[in-house]
Formats: C-alpha cells, sequence, structure tokens
C-alpha cells in the first residue's frame, strides 16, 4: 500500500511525525497523487473556487526583529513609512471597486497604529460592507477584542517554527508567547490564520515535519507555508532559499489534513518559480492575494526580498484560469 493510501485511511490527529515525514518528502509520482488528494479534498470540502483578497501594507515600522525580515526594528537603513486612514480607506475603496471584498491590512508589529485602526477598521466594515483580515503581530488579549469588536473578522499569526530553540533564535522571543496570541485571537472570536517557514536555516526536515503537525493541531481557518527567501540586510542575507516542494508539499497535507481551511499560494512561490503561485493552487490551496499598497510605499515593504513579485489582480486572474479554477463570486 503506498503512503498515499496508508494516509487516507489515518486519521491526522494521530498521525506520527514519520507519516508526515514520508508525505513531506514526497516527489515524482508520490507527490503527483499527494496533489491530487489535496485537490480533490479542496473540491469536495470547498469547490474549484478560489478566494481573492486586496492587501494594503499600512506600515513597515516594526519593534520586532526577525533575522529573516528587513523590517527588523535593527535594520536602520530602511526608510520607514506608515499610510494614514484616508489613505487606506482609498485603497479599500479601489478594492472593492475591483470586486474584492476583503480587505487584508498587514504591517510591521507597531501598536501605535492601533488608533488608527480604531477608525478605520468600522470603516471599512460598515461603511465599504467589507471583510476586515488583520496581520500586524502580537498585541494582547483586550487588544484582540478591540480589534474584533471593531468589526475585523480575522486575524493571522504565523508561528514560523515549531523548533522553540529555533524561534527563539530567528525571531528572539518566546515560542510559547507566540502560540498564546493565536489562542488570544482566536478567543477573542477573530478567524484565527498562521502557518510556518520551510528552509529555514538550521531548520531540520524533523522540525519542519513537526510544523505541520503542530498546525494541524492549532486548527486555524487559514493556514500558509512560506520557502525561506533570504532578505538583504538581515543576519540571514546569506542564507540559501527554501525548497519549494517542500513548501507545496506541507500545503498540500495541510488540505488532505484540515480540509476547509483557506490556505493562500503566496508571491514568496512566484518569486521562487515562474508559475509557482499556480503550482501552489495545484497542491490545493484555494486563496491568492492582490497588492494594492502604492507603490512607492511597496518598495519599502521588505518582508521576504528585495526581488519580492507583487501580485497584480491580471496576474491573479490567470493564474486562477491557468490552474483550471474559477474565482469565487463574492470576491
Ligand atoms: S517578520 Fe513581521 S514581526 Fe518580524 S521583523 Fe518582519 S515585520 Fe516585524
Amino acid at each position: 500500500m503506498s503512503i498515499i493510501e496508508q494516509m487516507k485511511m489515518t486519521d491526522f490527529e494521530t498521525a506520527s511525525r514519520a507519516d508526515i515525514l514520508q508525505l513531506l518528502t514526497a516527489e515524482g509520482e508520490v507527490q503527483q497523487e499527494l496533489f491530487q488528494w489535496a485537490r480533490d479534498v479542496r473540491r469536495e470540502n470547498n469547490g474549484d473556487d478560489v478566494l481573492l483578497r486586496g492587501v494594503i501594507e499600512i506600515t513597515n515600522i516594526c519593534n520586532k526583529n526577525c533575522d529573516y525580515c528587513a523590517m527588523r526594528a535593527s535594520n536602520k537603513d530602511l526608510p520607514r513609512y506608515a499610510l494614514n486612514a484616508e489613505e487606506i480607506l482609498d485603497i479599500a475603496q479601489s478594492i472593492k471597486q475591483a470586486g474584492i471584498t476583503t480587505v487584508f491590512l498587514q504591517g510591521g508589529q507597531n501598536p501605535h497604529n492601533d488608533v488608527l485602526l480604531e477608525q478605520v477598521i468600522p470603516r471599512i466594515k460598515n461603511d465599504l460592507k467589507m471583510d476586515v483580515l488583520l496581520c500586524l503581530g502580537e498585541r494582547t488579549q483586550e487588544v484582540y477584542e478591540k480589534f474584533a469588536q471593531l468589526g475585523a473578522k480575522s486575524y493571522i499569526v504565523k508561528f514560523e517554527t515549531s523548533d522553540k530553540v529555533l524561534y527563539q533564535e530567528i525571531a528572539h522571543g518566546s515560542l510559547e508567547n507566540r502560540l498564546q496570541t493565536v489562542r488570544w485571537a482566536k478567543s477573542a472570536g477573530l478567524k484565527i490564520g498562521t502557518g510556518n517557514i520551510v528552509g529555514l536555516p538550521n531548520q531540520t526536515i524533523q522540525s519542519m515535519a513537526d510544523d505541520i503537525l503542530l498546525g494541524i493541531k492549532l486548527r486555524p481557518d487559514f493556514i500558509s507555508s512560506a520557502p525561506f527567501i533570504p532578505n538583504a540586510h538581515t543576519p540571514l542575507e546569506h542564507g540559501t532559499h527554501g525548497n519549494i516542494n517542500l513548501a507545496l508539499n506541507t500545503m498540500a497535507i495541510f488540505r488532505v489534513a484540515l480540509k476547509t481551511p483557506l490556505i493562500p499560494s503566496i508571491s514568496a512561490l512566484e518569486s521562487l518559480v515562474k508559475g509557482g503561485q499556480r503550482m501552489g493552487l495545484e497542491a490545493g490551496a484555494n486563496v491568492l492575494t492582490i497588492n494594492f499598497t502604492p507603490k512607492e510605499s511597496q518598495l519599502l515593504y521588505k518582508i521576504y526580498s528585495e526581488q519580492r513579485f507583487v501580485v497584480s489582480l491580471d496576474h491573479a486572474l490567470r493564474t486562477v484560469e491557468s490552474a483550471g479554477l474559477h474565482v469565487h463570486q463574492n470576491s
């Protein structure tokens, strides 16, 4: 019996690291079988629709110091920016005009921005009648509750790696605290997103398998897997990028194990390989995020790499079509 047939009869809640490792390292025909299984599970649970989101990168000011990110507080070479409320609302309006119903506000961890969010979230939710997704770093439970009361629907806090020692080294904080913020966001009534990075320096394949087990245990509403991409002006700038196949396999395993979550096919896949986001959709993903950040700010939003791929609406539509899927009708 192949590993795929065997895993189809296994409850992922009880899957072992050895089981996950076999799926994670799948190549050739076995990998294609895994991707086909992921597409079948997506179709059964979510249909063949791809949800489009519009992201606004509201600030590159951050008080954290993640070693893989050029927006880290210690990078004094990077000019900083923060969009104001009117700029954000104008862009949200453009997202709505593009037929997209989710505004994704992403930014560095900068609690000074929370005053601005008090103005912006209710206006996007109530005036524009759009969903608000946030990815703005760690906050207290009270702040997550406030975001929910203001009208935010969802919040993303990626755990990045399940390896406590590696997390401490690269993110300069405790993994337990990070996971606590995921639980706080969930208990505040927000839908939660999380995910990992694949191919960090000193990350073992066993620890990547543990990432998958952790992702399954968290039962998120959204989950992603991002290949590590070395970023200039960071301590990890001389590392080598993560293996795209490991990221795609991770996404496929999340799909077959968790069934219903939204799984984005992220722009970093396209940065590594032309057609990478189509490959993500073929591995079971069902979300594409289109970048609506003003050009001059996009250039300063260096979360992944200098050569990041910026997703346009045209690119997203072509990618959905090339994967034989459809844009979600309410998007
Ligand atoms: S990854 Fe996020 S939290 Fe970490 S330094 Fe970059 S912007 Fe800040």
